[in-house]
């Protein structure tokens, strides 16, 4: 089978992933096609494979320039002639690109959505045969998302503008039924042949560490992991700044970007990353659209995101290339507050009414608060994530913190009784701390000046530390047996549900990790479901590492566009010696076996 063929020559796999070849065959039979799969799942293979097998052009509209440039660069190197058009060039380029595209050099053209109006394009368009026009990141045609693109709608007028009408295919990873079905509607799609697959990215490993040393945990973890590439994700610039100091410090080769940075030593940044020279980033949220990096083996949330949207936009970004990759979110209550005040700050782009506003608020906070429990959940993360966005799952992953962990279940009625008197004797309002440590029996002035010293319940809990009592309130909280309000200073009061606690009607059992083996038992797990190199394997690794660096920085391309770790991987498990068992390994396709095989078979040889 041709689609075979052009798999293996040119992207030097074997076999299609889930969805991809059903939606290529579509296309090659002529149909519209929408595919909805999530990120890493192989959307660019389903149209550019195709792309290859049909007679004409196929145009790809891309909303980010280093999108493209990075898809385009990736084609190259795997021999493919394509191109792109936007606004990083002169016109006198762009001429060019499109006089070499009418004398047949390109299969594959992108496009920005802002050109495609031009007099100047429209005309190319019917000089040439375009076969298919495909439209990457489809979800910004919808004013549905939060990413909506004016310039997208360009796309409809491009299409009814064209003398032959060419297939049509769709690609996104945002699956909500609004989005969907207006991505159908606007751009038009013909009798679409629509696929979903499953969101679950079976590569990532989830997991949240809660706990008050967020600075110790995150250095031991990036020296644990030295030479991976990681993104660290914070929730402000400040943090940003801090948590970078704190690593270069540590001695660990970090870069940062946020949108404080001028834009040259934002390129910078993200290039030294990009580029393998910098292994860590330390970021906002501002950074990562548009990063097709492949080989990031780990995202830290070094604070928790404002919902469950951003936090698996971001996670996601770790494992693209199918490799097992870990997502952390180190957890913090205090989170919470900066996130309520953030979106207190917030900025609404356009107009609007009180009562949208109101709505867009309301919304902003339920989502912040299905975020905050994912925090502090004891189910299975992964069944957590895809519930939330509404798939039906078995009830353990095993490949999560939650899993892996074994957790201690206690009986904590007699403690809540005693935080929930607590509270209702101090008259006052306070903040979880402040409680705790009444009921723990601080000694400290703050205690005292406050009079807590003379409650009944002072020092009533002191076999418990101040750490669990907190985290027995924000369980009760998270029940909503207590109300915290959403100011910062966070105070507690109580709710009627309070009332059948204290009456002993209703019994308080709460999951705790046990804290020494809890680790060692999830990371031992982990492990065994990682790779299956032994030590020997690591090392060969490595030395493959070392060779695709210093043909990236010849080449002047990141280097997993020369090669993805998982391709090394596979060089080192199938140990290839020669030409044919070189294009055995999975990502070897003809172009990049002739621009590098000999070079790695070396290394490899060299190192077994
Ligand atoms: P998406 O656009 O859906 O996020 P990509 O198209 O960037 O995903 O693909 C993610 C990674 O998966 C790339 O490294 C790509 O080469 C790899 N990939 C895609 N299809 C296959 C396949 N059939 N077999 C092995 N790897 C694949």
């Amino acid at each position: 089978m041709e689609k075979y063929k052009i798999l293996k020559k040119y992207f030097g796999y074997d076999t299609f992933r889930s969805g991809q070849e059903e939606l290529i065959d579509r296309i090659l039979a002529g149909q519209d096609v929408l595919g909805i799969m999530p990120t890493g799942a192989g959307k660019s293979i389903c149209y550019q494979v195709p792309a290859l097998l049909m007679p004409g052009i196929t145009i790809v509209i891309s909303p980010l320039i280093s999108l493209m440039k990075d898809q385009v660069r990736a084609l190259n190197e795997a021999g493919i002639h394509a191109a792109y058009i936007n606004s990083s060039l002169t016109e006198s380029q762009i001429e060019k690109a499109m006089y070499l595209a009418t004398q047949g050099r390109y299969k594959i053209i992108y496009v920005a959505p802002e050109r495609l109006l031009s007099g100047l394009f429209m005309e190319f368009l019917n000089h040439v045969s375009i076969s298919m026009v495909t439209v990457d990141e489809a979800h910004c045609i919808s004013q549905w998302g939060q990413d909506f693109r004016p310039s997208y709608l360009n796309i409809v007028h491009m299409i009814a503008g064209m003398k032959i009408r060419p297939v049509v295919s769709a690609f996104t990873a945002t699956a909500t039924e609004e989005v969907k079905n207006d991505i159908q509607c606007v751009l038009g799609l013909q009798n679409p042949h629509v696929l979903v697959t499953g969101f679950d990215r079976e590569n990532l490993y989830f997991e949240v560490r809660q706990g008050r040393q967020k600075d110790s945990e995150l250095v031991r973890y990036v020296k644990e992991h030295k030479k991976e590439s990681g993104i660290i994700y914070c929730a402000t610039r400040k943090n940003v700044e801090e948590v970078h100091k704190l690593l270069v410090q540590e001695g660990i080769e970090a870069t940062r970007y946020h949108a404080g940075l001028s834009g040259n030593e934002r390129k910078q940044n993200q290039d030294q990353f990009i580029f393998d020279e910098k292994p860590v980033m330390v970021a906002t949220n501002a950074f990562g659209m548009g990063i097709d990096k492949s080989n990031v083996r780990y995202v830290i949330h070094y604070n928790m995101p404002q919902s469950m949207e951003n936090y698996y936009q971001e996670a996601g970004r770790a494992g693209r290339d199918g490799e097992r990759s870990e997502c952390i979110l180190l957890y913090a209550p205090q989170d919470v507050r900066i996130n309520q005040f953030l979106l207190e700050e917030k900025e609404f782009r356009e107009e609007l009414s009180r009562e949208e506003m109101q709505a867009v608020m309301e919304r902003d906070a339920l989502r912040l608060k299905l975020m905050t429990f994912y925090g502090t959940t004891r189910d299975c993360l992964r069944g957590y994530i895809l519930n939330y966005f509404g798939e039906k799952t078995k009830r353990r992953c095993e490949n999560c913190s939650n899993c892996l962990n074994e957790y201690l279940e206690e009986d904590v009625t007699k403690i809540c009784k005693d935080i929930l008197q607590c509270i209702w004797e101090a008259r006052r309002e306070y903040g979880a701390g402040t409680i705790a440590s009444t009921l723990h029996g601080s000694k400290s002035e703050k205690i005292r000046g406050y009079g807590l010293d003379k409650l009944s319940t002072y020092g009533c809990c002191e076999n418990v530390t101040e750490f669990r009592l907190k985290e027995i309130i924000g369980e009760l909280i998270a029940r909503g047996v207590l109300r915290s309000t959403d100011d910062k200073y966070a105070t507690l009061s109580l709710t009627t549900d309070a009332e059948a606690i204290l009456k002993d009607k209703v019994k308080v059992v709460m999951k705790f990790s046990k804290p020494a083996e809890k680790k060692v038992t999830a990371q031992k797990k982990a492990k065994q479901t990682s790779q299956n190199l032994d030590s020997k394997g690591w090392r060969i690794f490595e030395k493959l590492r070392e060779l695709r660096l210093q043909i990236a920085k010849e080449e002047k391309v990141p280097p997993y566009i020369v090669f993805t770790d998982k391709t090394l991987v596979d060089m080192c498990v199938k140990k290839p010696s020669d030409k044919k068992e070189m294009l055995n390994v999975s990502g070897v396709g003809d172009a990049k076996y002739e621009k590098y095989g000999e070079r790695f078979l070396a290394c490899l040889l060299e190192n077994t």
